[in-house]
């Protein structure tokens, strides 16, 4: 695997390896790699001649300071498991990189998809997943991206900037991986405690209940009880919402076999963390 900090040699090394016509596949992350991360890895590298791998921790997402302070780096780890996935280039680029001083914000109108859910309650924080997808699709190239459902509203906004600037960019969107107590990996899982993972473990717990009382009550009712089962166990909602999985627009009744999707954001341990279930 070459490493690879600047988007000169980026550029030097994929052309070198994909002598001019290979397919490349690119998988952005901020590291602390887990499983969930590897799976599109893995799913890149047999689609794709060519598999890069970015890590960058963002700093225009982070609309909280402490969330970005207190983001987990592994990068000697992360480079292990990614050697072991087949990436064959990893993108290591520094702030300077992806936004060099005569870089221009851009703006995308992203309709409901930043006023709702993750929007209001996370200010910036799409506007900053576009500058960085934006300029990351720029540096690498790529013919397929890889992202994960798990950010589903994410996997939403790279749509529409797809749509907007890069046209014949293909995408890929891959399910949630798990734990085996169904707890949805991610990097933030890393500043939970024993006792704060095994309370995380009921926000799939709660959400899995929502997809069952579908056939027996109303989603008000349903969304209800998977709170309740939330705040006893002592995790704090910020939202439970029950939206049309192709619009995002919340529901108040029960829509069409798989357009069905639960988004929640809940914190555990002062550490906030999102799931969401389709169906
Ligand atoms: P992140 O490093 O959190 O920015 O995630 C990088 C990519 O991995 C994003 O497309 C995420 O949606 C995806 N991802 C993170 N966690 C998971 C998971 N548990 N299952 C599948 N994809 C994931």
């Amino acid at each position: 695997m070459r490493v690879v900090t600047s988007d000169i040699e980026l550029q030097q090394v994929i052309s070198e390896l994909s002598k001019g016509n290979a397919r490349v596949g690119f998988v952005p992350t901020m590291g602390a790699l887990h499983e969930g991360h590897i799976q599109l890895v893995k799913q890149c590298h047999e689609e794709n001649d060519v598999t890069v791998v970015s890590i960058f921790v963002n700093p225009k997402q982070f609309n909280n300071k402490e969330d970005f302070d207190k983001y987990p780096i592994t990068v000697e780890q992360d480079k292990h498991m990614l050697e072991n996935a087949f990436c064959d280039v990893l993108f290591l680029p520094t702030v300077d990189v992806v936004y060099p001083e005569k870089y221009k914000t851009v703006q995308v109108n992203l309709g409901i998809l930043d006023k709702v859910f993750e929007g209001p309650q996370r200010p910036g924080h799409f506007d900053g997943v576009i500058q960085v997808v934006k300029r990351l699709f720029e540096m690498v190239q790529p013919h397929v991206a890889y992202f994960g459902f798990k950010d589903f509203q994410q996997c939403m906004v790279v749509k529409v900037l797809r749509n907007t600037f890069f046209p014949k960019l293909e995408l890929r969107f891959s399910e949630t991986i798990r734990q085996k107590d169904g707890l949805a990996m991610s990097s933030r899982n890393m500043r939970l405690s024993a006792v704060g993972l095994e309370k995380a473990t009921h926000i799939y717990k709660a959400l899995k209940m929502v997809r069952e009382l579908k056939k027996h009550i109303e989603p008000f009712d349903a969304l209800k009880y998977a709170r309740h089962i939330l705040t006893q166990n002592g995790i704090e909602v910020e939202y439970l919402a029950l939206a049309n999985a192709d619009t995002l627009i919340e529901s108040k009744k029960w829509l069409r076999k798989d357009k069905n999707v639960v988004l929640v954001a809940a914190w555990v341990e002062g550490v906030r963390l999102i799931d969401n279930i389709i169906f």
